[in-house]
């Protein structure tokens, strides 16, 4: 495990996959920052600016020629990707019975698809390099929640795709794990309050009243988790879904 690794994090413009992009910098790897907001992603690799470790991708991940584009500029820009965090993602919430197979195709794409492709791309990296470590971003949605089949069928689809990903690619050093968030506070969080025609504020402390710790999640919580499970700490560590949700049932 040396501190030149590549890592690719997808989504990486905002929120999560920001806050992991900013850990993983910050514990000394080559990080590509890809996402599809071209803007918002230019403003965040200014912020971080990486001292030359860093390398903004625009691309759609559910785009298969964009994906190879983009495992194949990171690998031109910093190295052979060896570190890959799949956190790319967005909800299209409805009840079963008002649900579109568009909302549907779309979420499956983005969370599970979208996964798969670059997940596929990015182990030939790992295989050469004898070594690896994959992050999939899932939630605790996976368990089940009112509005959102879909989301929580990808989701827990990501648990599935991760535990076999674990079993492969193991021989090869490869190590796959998962980590299923509760409330984070990011901009996904914001709109589904504006979906629900709540404030932001009255959401939150209704949420932090069925958490055991008594507060909503930062994305830094969930980037300390997959700093841990990328660093040297977590090298047995292979195939396990870690839920981070401020105790054991939200
Ligand atoms: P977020 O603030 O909405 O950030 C998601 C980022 O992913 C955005 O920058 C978005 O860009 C990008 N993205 C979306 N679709 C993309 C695509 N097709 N190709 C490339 N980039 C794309 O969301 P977040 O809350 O940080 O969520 C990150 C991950 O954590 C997601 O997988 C989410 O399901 C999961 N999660 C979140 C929570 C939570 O409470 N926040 C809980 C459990 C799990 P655009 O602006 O272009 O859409």
């Amino acid at each position: 495990m040396t501190e030149s690794r590549t890592a690719i994090v997808t989504g990486a413009a905002r929120g999560i996959g920001a806050a992991v992009a900013e850990r993983l910098l910050a514990d000394g790897l080559r990080v590509a920052l890809v996402d599809s907001d071209a803007d918002l992603l230019e403003s965040t690799s200014k912020r971080l600016s990486g001292g030359g470790r860093l390398c903004a991708v625009v691309a759609d991940v559910r785009d298969p020629d964009a994906v190879d584009q983009a495992v194949a500029q990171t690998a031109q820009e910093l190295g052979a990707p060896t570190v890959l965090v799949n956190n790319a993602g967005y909800t299209r919430d409805n009840l079963l019975h008002k649900m579109s197979l568009d909302d549907w195709d779309s979420v499956m794409d983005v969370h599970l698809r979208a996964a798969f492709m670059m997940t596929r791309a990015v182990q030939t990296h790992m295989v050469d390099a004898g070594s690896g470590r994959i992050v999939n971003i899932s939630s605790i949605a996976a368990l089940g929640n009112r509005g959102q089949v879909n989301y929580s069928a990808a989701k827990a689809g990501v648990q599935g795709f991760t535990r076999t990903l674990a079993i492969e690619l193991g021989r090869f050093g490869v190590n796959a794990n998962a980590i299923a968030p509760g409330f984070i506070e990011t901009a996904m969080t914001r709109a589904t309050a504006e979906r629900m025609r709540m404030t932001f504020d009255d959401m939150k402390a209704h949420a932090e009243q069925q958490i055991p710790l008594g507060r909503v999640g930062q994305p830094t919580d969930i980037a300390d988790v997959a700093s841990f499970l990328i660093g040297p700490d977590s090298s047995y560590v292979s195939g396990q879904v870690l839920y981070v949700s401020g105790g054991p049932t939200v």
